[in-house]
């Protein structure tokens, strides 16, 4: 999804909700609403060495050029580890809060696809890391040799 639309849906709720939750968890939740489209820049830099902000943006956009990306912060591991430090810290809460916001809108643009029967589903990022992680293990490649 669109980082500027991603800024442009959270800023309304982080608005309305600020003076009930105060500045600092205002902060998290917008940051939670936003910011962690920033995995799709580091998978940029880690999977193919480029810094530059214009590739990577066309590179994701209209729709992702490789399949089963690992956007590190949009893995089901990630939401549970910052909900699990929200019981504890309650800015994490409402860090948690804005990845769930944030994901209504990515799973809609998914949906939609789905919908449509849109073929840019095929290049669908990874949704569990450790599932990732067994596709991509040099145990199940040879494995897949083998057959
Ligand atoms: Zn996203």
């Amino acid at each position: 999804m669109n980082p500027l639309f991603h800024l442009i849906a959270v800023s309304p709720v982080v608005f309305i909700l600020y003076p009930e939750i105060g500045l600092i968890n205002s902060l998290f939740l917008f940051v939670g609403g936003w910011l962690f489209d920033i995995d799709h820049y580091l998978y940029c830099i880690f999977k193919h060495k480029n810094f530059s902000l214009k590739d990577c943006y066309n590179f994701h956009s209209p729709y992702a050029k490789e399949k089963d990306l690992l956007h590190i912060f949009h893995v089901i591991e990630f939401y549970i580890f910052i909900f699990i430090i929200g019981i504890f810290v309650t800015p994490f809460i409402y860090l948690f809060l804005g990845l769930m916001y944030h994901q209504i809108f990515d799973l809609s643009k998914i949906i939609y696809f789905k919908i449509k029967k849109d073929p840019r589903l095929k290049n669908a990022r990874a949704i569990s890391l450790i599932m990732w992680i067994r596709r991509h293990s040099p145990s199940n490649s040879t494995k897949l040799k083998t057959l």
